[in-house]
């Protein structure tokens, strides 16, 4: 198969990386082309992430020699080498948007990890595994803009651990929701190198991500009215978010009431049986299995349990009675995979599978 040439956007910071490693050797794509800020642009991208490579193995050699491109400058040479772009720009929201929507106008379709459109009405903000059907409103969203191309987005992070969790638990119709996630020092795009301040610390604050982890939730669980997502109006979430001394992988401790209060067996069933409605397309990044629930007490632990079907699958534990709301639970995912790249390259499947781009 002739595989789909793509470029990434902010190739040279902590979730651009992830993306390397995930499309080297994709059996769908090929990276074509990485971009990155004018101070990268020119360089190799061996030199141009040579004091940042996070990951212990090393940089992939097909990409090294690479010449890293300027996201702005090179947008006509980009869009004209590519059909897709990941973009993991890390910029003002006002800049990335513009940023995005030209390249949506250029042809490209674009798969951002960015906030920046997350809040566009005829933007979807697919989580593959829960609204592919969203998908449908690109048909609006190029009418309406003229745009060749187009953008997706994935969700925050932070609700990529309990959202799929709840989603399986629709049925029972979960009315209130309070959740504390703890989250790892890589979801702020460092690593303990170069945040020595939270060895040994806790942070009770991360700007933004509990209005998110509030609210993002809602409109992955939208629907689609005369060309716009629609949010959900329940549950009501709350939510606190604190960086913990974790190197990858958000965890949640979630408490939730349900309009009709199922047994524990339940719960644990419909984790266990969720019906993935993408398992027929056999995307190249999606786990064998979505949730892997754990029985033990002290499971799941993020060293051991983060990495879970290449970091895409979603663990669930400690699921039991709450005497202030129905039921708590703790979920764990990786946020640089199933919470960043690897949920924005499952998108980019989802985006082949239905033929969106070819
Ligand atoms: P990061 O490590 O700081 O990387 C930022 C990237 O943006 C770098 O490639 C940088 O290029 C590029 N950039 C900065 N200024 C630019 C400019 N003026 N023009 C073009 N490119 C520019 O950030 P990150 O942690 O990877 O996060 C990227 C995005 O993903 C953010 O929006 C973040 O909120 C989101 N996100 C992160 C996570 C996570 O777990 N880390 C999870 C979900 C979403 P240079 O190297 O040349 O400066």
């Amino acid at each position: 198969m002739k595989k789909i040439p793509v470029g990434i956007l902010g190739a040279t910071g902590m979730v651009g990386q992830r993306f390397v490693q995930l499309l080297t050797n994709h059996p769908w794509f090929e990276i074509r082309v990485l971009a990155a800020s004018p101070r990268s642009a020119g360089k190799t991208y061996n030199d141009a992430v040579a004091e940042k490579w996070f990951s212990k193995n090393p940089i992939p050699q097909s990409v090294a020699e690479i010449r890293v491109l300027a996201v702005e400058d090179d947008i006509e040479k980009i869009c004209s080498d590519v059909k897709l772009v990941f973009s993991a720009l890390d910029l003002e929201k006002d800049q990335t948007k513009k940023i995005e929507e030209n390249y949506a106008s250029k042809g490209a379709l674009v798969v951002s990890n960015n906030s920046a459109h997350r809040w566009t009405a005829d933007v979807p903000m697919i989580i593959p595994e829960i609204n592919p059907e969203h998908l449908e409103i690109l048909d609006f969203q190029r009418k309406n803009r003229n745009w060749a191309g187009g953008i997706i987005v994935k969700s925050n992070c932070s609700i990529q651990s309990y959202v799929p969790v709840l989603h399986a638990w629709a049925e029972f119709e979960p009315t209130d929701v309070i959740v504390t996630t703890d989250q790892a020092i890589s979801g702020a795009g460092k690593i303990f190198k170069t945040w020595p301040q939270m060895i040994d610390n806790v942070i009770p604050y991360i700007g933004g991500e509990e209005e998110k982890s509030e609210m993002e939730p809602l409109k992955v669980w939208g629907r689609i009215v005369d060309g716009k997502i629609e949010p959900a109006k329940k549950p009501i979430i709350s939510a606190t978010c604190i960086r913990v001394p974790v190197a990858d992988g958000h965890m949640a401790s979630v408490s939730v009431k349900f309009k009709n209060k199922p047994t524990k067996e339940q719960l644990i069933e419909a984790v266990k049986n969720y019906k993935n409605p993408v398992a027929d397309l056999n995307l190249p990044s999606s786990p064998n299995d979505l949730f892997k629930y754990f029985d033990e007490d002290d499971r799941p632990q993020t060293r051991l349990d983060r990495d879970l079907g290449n970091g895409m699958t979603i663990s669930v534990g400690r699921i039991r009675e709450d005497g202030v709301l129905d039921y708590k639970f703790v979920a764990l995912s990786h946020n640089t995979i199933r919470g960043a790249a690897g949920g924005a390259v499952l998108a980019a499947e989802l985006l082949k599978a239905k033929n969106i781009i070819q």
